[in-house]
């Protein structure tokens, strides 16, 4: 199969959808690959890499969407490359149709095959091409938090692992999920005193055996949150209601309760956030304060991290990428239907249920 990997055009993306690695893993197995120059640049995976693992670099984006018969990605595509898109080609990327109408109605216009990472499934129920955005986000919540926690930034000066003689800070992680855990994880390592809240009590006894005495886990209800973030130096919020806005978890009234200089770093932002006054902001400019708490709403966290967030993606997308290649999508998707779940848009139909409904388009 033909396959074409170009750079990313959405502002500030510099993620790839394949790096070397994986070029080398198709071309090995016969497929041809193809990379638009600059692909890497972003990640530090130069042409010349790309040309090592057995890629051919191509200058023109145009020229890949032409002769591609699947195309790799990272983000979905933006309007001009929409346009490029063929009857038949297969787009494999993150889509995030649902609160995305126009963008769905010029998939289903191009007649291509449109396969979402964000939904494909695994046999645990998880979203496995979604889950190491969701470690990454979670280990650097806590590099975020630790930062805007210094002088400098607006924070109370407080080291989170303490020094010895001098107490470490407080963490409280609110859901103990991907990001939750990964959170606690990175926390309870640099020596901070953790808490994970969470409502869902198998959660809460996997934390627990995993963390002992590392980390504490409390049950999440008003009293027990309104007494953690009190208390806190950081927070982390890390809930998510699968389809639903992240519930606010956080009142404005909460705020004051809590110690000037104070952190709260919402992962769930792009759910819309758990606590009252998140707003999104951006990786040139993380931080606000608002009544004396610093808050950190990056929406897109693993952006910041781009190579590690790269190889972390291809870990998971590569596998299914080389059997679509190998088998073609048909034969692949007959054969595993976790990746069958991942098809959102075929021969100008939607074909993933919530998102036709989401747009009222007929499934
Ligand atoms: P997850 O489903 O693995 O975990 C969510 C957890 O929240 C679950 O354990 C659930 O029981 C818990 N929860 C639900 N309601 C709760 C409540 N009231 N109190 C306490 N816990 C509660 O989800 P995840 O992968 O960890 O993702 C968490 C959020 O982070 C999502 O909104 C996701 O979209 C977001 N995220 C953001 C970024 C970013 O860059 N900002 C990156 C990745 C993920």
């Amino acid at each position: 199969m033909i396959v074409g990997t170009v750079r990313e055009i959405k502002n500030h993306e510099y993620r790839v959808g394949l790096t070397p690695e994986s070029v080398h893993e198709l071309t090995a197995h016969g497929h041809d690959v193809l990379v638009e120059s600059g692909a890497g640049e972003g990640i530090g995976a130069h042409d010349v890499l790309y040309e090592r693992a057995g890629g051919r670099i191509v200058s023109d984006a145009a020229d890949i969407f032409a002769a591609a018969e699947m195309i790799v990605k990272v983000k979905e595509p933006q309007p001009d490359e929409r346009a490029m898109l063929r009857p038949g080609q297969i787009l494999y990327t993150y889509l995030h149709l649902a609160p995305d109408p126009e963008q769905t109605r010029d998939l289903m216009a191009s007649g291509a095959v449109c396969i979402a990472y964000e939904t494909v499934t695994d046999g645990g129920g998880g979203l496995p091409l979604l889950k190491p955005m969701s470690q990454v986000a979670g280990r650097m919540s806590i590099q975020a938090g630790a930062t805007a926690l210094e002088k400098a930034h607006g924070g109370r000066g407080v080291l989170l692992g303490g020094v010895p003689g001098v107490l470490p800070a407080k963490v409280a992680v609110i859901g103990g999920g991907v990001v939750g855990f990964n959170a606690a994880q990175m926390a309870a390592g640099l020596g901070a005193d953790v808490t994970v809240l969470d409502r869902d009590p198998q959660v809460l006894e996997r934390l627990g055996t995993y963390f002992e005495a590392r980390a504490k886990t409390r049950f999440s209800n008003r009293a027990n949150l309104a007494e953690c973030v009190a208390d806190a130096d950081l927070v982390i919020g890390a809930v998510l209601i699968p389809g639903a806005a992240a519930p606010k978890l956080v009142s404005a009234e909460m705020l004051k309760t809590m110690k000037k200089g104070a952190v709260l770093v919402d992962v769930a932002i792009d759910q819309g956030g758990c606590f009252e006054t998140s707003r999104p902001t951006t990786h040139a400019e993380p931080t606000y304060v608002i009544d004396g708490i610093v808050h950190y709403c990056v929406a897109n966290m693993p952006g910041a991290v781009a190579r590690t967030s790269t190889y972390a993606l291809n870990n998971v997308t590569l596998p299914h990428a080389l059997r679509i290649a190998d088998l073609g999508w048909r034969e692949a998707m007959r054969r595993d239907p976790h990746l069958l779940a991942g098809l959102n848009v075929w021969d100008g139909k939607v074909t993933y249920r919530a998102v036709a409904d989401d747009l009222d388009l007929p499934y």
